[in-house]
């Protein structure tokens, strides 16, 4: 399965570095491993040595592990490609300080460390593609990225192989470049050493201990190697491919994290390319780097070969590459540089890399384990990205927060639900691979890693035509077409490895009409949607969101110390807070209902003192759990949280009719001064029209994000079908999805 280095130059690229005398010095060997220190970093790739470098430059005490050799997992054989435009402020901005790190190493360590600024440039074979290209360039230039818009014609003069006629133009961002991976390691590892931090070669790491402490969360303690024991209250996993090992020496069960093989192909020698840019052509895929006079051809096949695992041994080791699944980018490389199809191939370069299923890396504190952090999951981007990252990563370990907003890399993005299915990671992985290089549109969604999470009325309303969109996993309707049932079909792989195409491709093609940068062909749709809530009434289902109850002796200290809003105040209140960091950075938004012990009921639970009842988005409901756990774990607080987003569902009545027919189904009086704005209790609704003519009890908040009069219903899921089922068929209430309510919202400024 896996082959010995043949190729000349790639292994003399390896030998060198490890021959390299400079290098070697800076390393210890063969001698016991300190006993303790601040941080212990496990794994010698460029994540590793960027972390090191970073948290050593700000003085702490901080110890590298690599099992082999430095880079020989997965860095050595890099591409290497620096690019700085992303279709994201976050990413711009990481890769703006990657670049500054790599530029500057060559100064801090009198060396030359492996920076090349030849450039970069996007090519555009369609209009959409064009207009994509034209956002980049606003983007750069509002964040300081100098980048130029050319024709073909002009393309061509600075990349002279180009074939003008078979694209529309090209962007052009003159300080994109490249990073040799050897080079890099090296000057960070020399820098972090002069810092006094230390680095530990063919030292694997064995184990990860832990303790548990006494509200029974788990604890770093130390990491266990063939050398000794170090103690340590902090551990960075920077294993790679390795990496869901790694987590698993700390009693994680899996990290999303799918190996897959990737590649890329090198040229004989062409005399004219020598000194032009990089180039990307992400209508087919493909991304072209220079090196001296040869091309490296590389990109991104539809059919991957995806790895089970990665061997414990694998160091400095190559796959043979697969011609039948990296062909394609040889077509696609010649029609656009008809010249390098007249050159030979001098080497192939198909080693394992990490996947994930959204595409971003996974950095952070794990959520159930204090004191371990993740920094994996690079997706073919942990030379351009763990740069930046590494700088994020040391203020995240020293202060507790990152300084950007990084939660979009954040691994407490991902839910347990997501996590526990392996078939979740894998296909979301595949799809988030092939479509790396597909336009980022605002309203797209996958097609993979669906259905991972149902509420209870999830049938009721596709039968009802809600066309669904994902977030965290749990399905949630975008929009409604009403007389249609679409359902969003289980993911067929594009038709690769074997899998037939789906026969039902209605939703795919309905998503189809939100790929563009203008107004979706689903506009009027959602702006009735809207309408009718501004109008009269809309019935959104909120259920997807995060729904906790914080109760126990501490329950109001941990409120107080985790909410900006004064929830000392009457307990039928519904109070908007936020939570803040250390730093005074906003970890989320919520609505807290004050509680005092209930009948025993889901949306009632029994308990002694005052108790929280905390609402936060779906999307942030792991991130907004694992703050309040972290505060109630730092203030050793005897504090409960219960998890109870499965069990109740949210109905939201929004609109100016919305008190009217809601009146229709209770006895509880729902007027001004019966029932103010930011409060809750309990109600029963009775006579609903064509239903059961049972009565259901429920927790109605007044409160609502669409800028109208409304009112939530927090409905055990054991009924929220019946009431479901009365409320949709009100007269004047319509259903409505998620795209008509934040159109509504950031209308209204709510
Ligand atoms: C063909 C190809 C082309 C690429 N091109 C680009 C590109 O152009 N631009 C870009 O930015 N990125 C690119 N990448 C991706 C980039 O190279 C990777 O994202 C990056 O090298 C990953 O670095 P890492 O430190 O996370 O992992 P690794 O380099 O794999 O390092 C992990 C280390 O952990 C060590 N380890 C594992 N377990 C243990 C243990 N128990 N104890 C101690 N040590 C352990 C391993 O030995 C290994 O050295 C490319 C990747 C490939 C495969």
């Amino acid at each position: 399965m896996y082959k010995v280095i043949r190729d000349v130059s790639v292994r003399k690229k390896a030998v060198s570095f490890l021959n390299n005398a400079t290098h070697k010095k800076l390393l210890s060997t063969k001698t016991e491993v300190v006993s303790s220190a601040d941080v212990v970093i496990i794994g010698g790739g460029i994540a590793g040595c960027n972390t090191l470098y970073q948290l050593t430059k700000r003085g702490v005490n901080a110890v590298l592990l690599e099992r082999a050799k430095l880079t020989s997992g997965t860095t050595w054989h890099t591409a290497g490609l620096v690019w700085s435009l992303r279709p994201c402020d976050l990413e711009v901005k990481l890769l703006q300080d990657s670049r500054s790190v790599y530029s500057n190493l060559a100064n801090e360590t009198d060396d030359y460390a492996g920076w090349i600024n030849n450039g970069g440039m996007f090519i555009s074979r369609s209009k959409v593609r064009t207009q994509e290209y034209m956002r980049l360039h606003t983007l750069g230039k509002a964040m300081g990225i100098p980048s130029q818009i050319m024709s073909p014609e002009e393309a061509q003069k600075i990349f002279p192989i180009l074939d003008p006629s078979v694209f529309k133009m090209a962007l052009y961002a003159p300080e994109d470049g490249t990073i040799d991976p050897a080079m890099a390691c090296n000057a960070l590892v020399k820098v972090a050493t002069k810092n006094g931090g230390k680095v530990y070669e063919d030292c694997p790491v064995l184990d990860i201990h832990y303790t548990h402490n006494i509200l029974g969360n788990k604890e770093v303690t130390g990491v266990h190697t063939d050398r000794g024991f170090i103690r340590t209250k902090c551990v960075v996993n920077c294993g790679g491919a390795w990496g869901p090992r790694v987590a698993r020496f700390a009693g994680v069960p899996s990290l999303p994290l799918i190996p897959f093989k990737h590649a890329y192909v090198v040229t004989e020698a062409i005399p004219e390319i020598r000194g032009c840019p990089n180039l990307r052509d992400h209508d087919v895929s493909l991304y072209l780097k220079m090196q001296g006079e040869t091309v490296s051809i590389g990109g991104y096949e539809s059919n991957p070969i995806m790895l089970d695992q990665v061997p414990d041994n694998l160091q400095f080791h190559l796959y043979d590459l697969d011609w039948d699944v990296f062909g394609v980018h040889m077509n696609s490389a010649t029609t656009l540089c008809p010249k390098l199809g007249e050159v030979g191939i001098k080497s192939t370069v198909c080693g394992p890399e990490s996947f994930t299923p959204d595409h971003k890396p996974l950095l952070g504190e794990d959520p159930n384990v204090f004191g371990l952090y993740h920094n994996c999951g690079y997706n073919s981007a942990g030379m351009m990205f763990s740069a930046g990252c590494g700088i994020q990563m040391a203020e995240w370990i020293i202060s507790g927060r990152p300084h950007y907003n990084m939660f979009s890399f954040d691994i407490r993005r991902f839910t347990p639900g997501q996590m526990s299915r392996a078939h979740w990671m894998r296909e979301s992985s595949h799809e988030a691979y092939v479509r790396n290089y597909s336009i980022v549109f605002p309203h797209d969604e996958p097609l993979a890693g669906r259905d991972a999470s149902h509420d209870a009325l999830h049938q009721e309303l596709v039968d009802d035509g809600a066309v669904m969109q994902a977030r965290a996993g749990w399905e949630r309707p975008a929009f409604f077409i009403p007389g249609e049932k679409i359902r969003v079909q289980q993911y067929d792989w594009g038709g690769t490895h074997d899998y037939p195409r789906n026969i039902d491709q209605r939703y795919e093609e309905i998503l189809k009409g939100d790929h563009t940068f203008e107004f979706s062909k689903h506009h009027d749709l959602i702006g009735a949607e809207a309408l009718a809530c501004r109008n009269e009434a809309a019935l959104f289902n909120m259920s997807y969101y995060g729904k906790f109850y914080i109760t126990g002796p501490d329950a109001q200290r941990t409120a107080n110390l985790a909410f900006t809003a004064d929830l000392s105040k009457n307990e039928n209140r519904v109070v908007y807070s936020l939570l803040l960091n250390e730093k005074g950075g906003v970890e989320a938004d919520v609505t807290v209902s004050i509680l005092d012990g209930g009948s025993g009921q889901l949306h009632e639970p029994i308990f002694k003192g005052r108790g929280y009842y905390v609402v936060t988005s779906g999307f942030n409901a792991q991130h907004t759990l694992a703050h309040l756990r972290r505060i109630i774990h730092m203030h050793k607080l005897r504090a409960n949280i219960s998890d109870v987003t499965k069990q109740l569902c949210i109905l939201s009545v929004q609109g100016p009719d919305s008190q009217r027919i809601l009146q229709r189904y209770t006895d509880a009086g729902l007027s001004n001064d019966a029932f103010p704005t930011y409060t809750h209790r309990s109600i029963r609704l009775t006579k609903a029209p064509n239903t059961d003519n049972k009565s259901y009890t429920c927790r109605a908040l007044r409160v609502g994000w669409s800028g109208e009069l409304g009112w939530e219903l927090h409905v055990p899921s054991s009924h929220a079908i019946q009431v479901y089922r009365a409320l949709s068929r009100a007269k004047g209430l319509r259903n409505a999805g998620w795209r008509a309510l934040t159109s509504l919202s950031a209308e209204k400024g709510q």
